[in-house]
């Protein structure tokens, strides 16, 4: 089985990796991206397209963190439902929040047509599947919930469920049309040859060890090099290094593995999930399953596949699939990796600037790839002279005065995993 516990099948199967060099010199941009996931790319994107010199440092490869390792589903909206999100954050803020999360598809597919992004996107919807009567009534509420705002969802029962599933173990399941499947680090890739298209500076391997502000500047260091900027974009979400290390401390970290077959025996891949839709159950410990293009099926869950997790939770996936999906049989895998999702206390994504020339956003809670790029691009604008008023998040200032203050302001961590997996369903 592939050794490849971090990107596993998706750095296997990932088209468009840009050849990108490190820093080695001292430069000057416009506006500095730390971190090369979906927010740090599409805030590239934007500014390139609306003519900003503007540089991306990363300290890995882009796709390196989430962005190469999560499932691939395209969700609209947040975990939360509509009415949660508004009771958090207030009606102006959730109004706006639920109507451009619910687009964040559509910005996300937009972007693989208008830039001829290979990344398997299959816009057919998904299926959140319930497992229990108590899962169906909150799909029932969550459906409820979406109606009301127009949106383009529907609670199919359990024969219908199973028509497009490909099973009859669940007892319905919510399909959303607005949402779909990507081949999620592709989709890192091809943001950023869109963002070098456009004019954006990317580097990788070029990590951000020091931020300072100096002389109405900020002064970014990295090992071989360095950046003086007049705006800086933070993007480092989940996987923060060097500079920014000391956030994991603010984080709810969550982690998440998946296993892929082998492509199935073509008479057995009719039978799974036969509508190509992304799912996942609402069980306390939630599973997904979802095919790629070669006709893998690819089941995860939460947890690591490291150590003796590894045997412990391959063999949790083989049964599953047994199941689940009877009719694949007793299969192995090909591939197995994990990530690490960042969460917040109320699962509301925090946004933080520091006067005009310092923003960032992180934590979406396991729902990064619509509202990375939606965030990435707003962020975009705020920092090209925008109004706060525009970013559907509440906003905490940042003093500059060091990195321990602004580590300061990032959240407080502190909801047990087993809360966070209570709220999935
Ligand atoms: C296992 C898993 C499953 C998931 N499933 C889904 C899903 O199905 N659907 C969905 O929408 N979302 C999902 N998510 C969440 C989604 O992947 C993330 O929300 C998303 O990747 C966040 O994007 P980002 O650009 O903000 O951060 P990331 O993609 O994490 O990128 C941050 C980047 O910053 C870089 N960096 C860190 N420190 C520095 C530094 N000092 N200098 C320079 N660069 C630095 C890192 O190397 C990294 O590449 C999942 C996440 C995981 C881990």
């Amino acid at each position: 089985m592939e050794s490849n516990i971090t990107h596993g099948l998706w750095e296997a199967t990932a088209n468009g990796k840009p050849d990108l060099k490190s820093l080695q010199r001292d430069i000057k941009t416009e506006v500095a991206i730390i971190g090369g996931g979906y927010t740090g790319l599409s805030a590239a994107l934007q500014l390139s397209l609306a003519g900003k010199d503007c540089t991306l440092l990363e300290a890995n490869h882009v796709g390196f963190g989430g962005a190469g390792r999560n499932v691939g589903l395209v969700n609209a909206g947040l975990w939360l439902m509509p009415e949660d999100v508004i009771k958090l954050v207030g009606q102006k803020h959730g109004e706006q929040l639920i109507r451009i999360l619910g687009a964040s598809p559509d910005l996300v597919y937009g972007n693989i047509k208008k830039y001829g992004i290979e990344c398997e996107p299959w816009h057919h919807g998904t299926l959140h599947c319930a497992d229990s009567r108590a899962g169906l009534k909150a799909l029932q509420e969550r459906e409820k919930q979406w109606m009301a705002l127009g949106a383009p969802v529907k609670l199919l029962n359990r024969e219908e469920a199973a028509e497009k599933l490909g099973t009859r173990a669940f007892l319905g399941a919510l399909l959303d049309k607005r949402a779909g499947t990507i081949q999620p680090l592709s989709y890192a890739y091809g943001m950023a040859g869109a963002a070098l298209k456009e004019g954006a500076a990317l580097y990788d391997r070029t990590p951000v060890l020091d931020l300072k502000r100096e002389n109405h500047s900020w002064h970014l260091t990295t090992p071989s090099g360095s950046v003086r900027a007049k705006s800086v974009i933070v993007a480092v979400h989940g996987y923060p290094e060097a500079a920014f290390k000391d956030q994991m401390k603010n984080i709810v970290p969550f982690n998440y593995f998946q296993f892929a077959t082998p492509p199935l025996d073509p008479d057995i891949l009719k039978t799974v999930l036969p509508g190509k839709n992304g799912a996942w159950d609402t069980n306390l410990i939630l599973s997904s399953y979802r095919l790629d293009e070669a006709g893998r099926l690819i089941i995860g869950s939460v947890g690591k596949v490291e150590g003796t997790a590894w045997n412990l939770n391959r063999a949790w996936a083989k049964r599953s699939i047994k199941k689940v999906f009877p009719q694949v049989g007793n299969i192995e895998f090909e591939h197995g990796w994990f990530g690490r999702i960042a969460m917040t206390t109320n699962h509301i994504p925090r946004f933080h600037i520091m006067g005009k020339n310092m923003a960032m956003v992180t934590c979406y809670n396991g729902r990064g790839i619509g509202p990375g790029t939606v965030f990435g691009k707003l962020l975009a604008e705020y920092i090209s002279g925008g109004s706060v008023e525009d970013i559907p998040l509440p906003v905490s200032e940042i003093k500059p005065v060091s990195m321990r203050t602004l580590r300061g302001l990032f959240y407080e961590a502190g909801s047990r995993l087993y809360h966070f997996v209570q709220r999935r369903i």
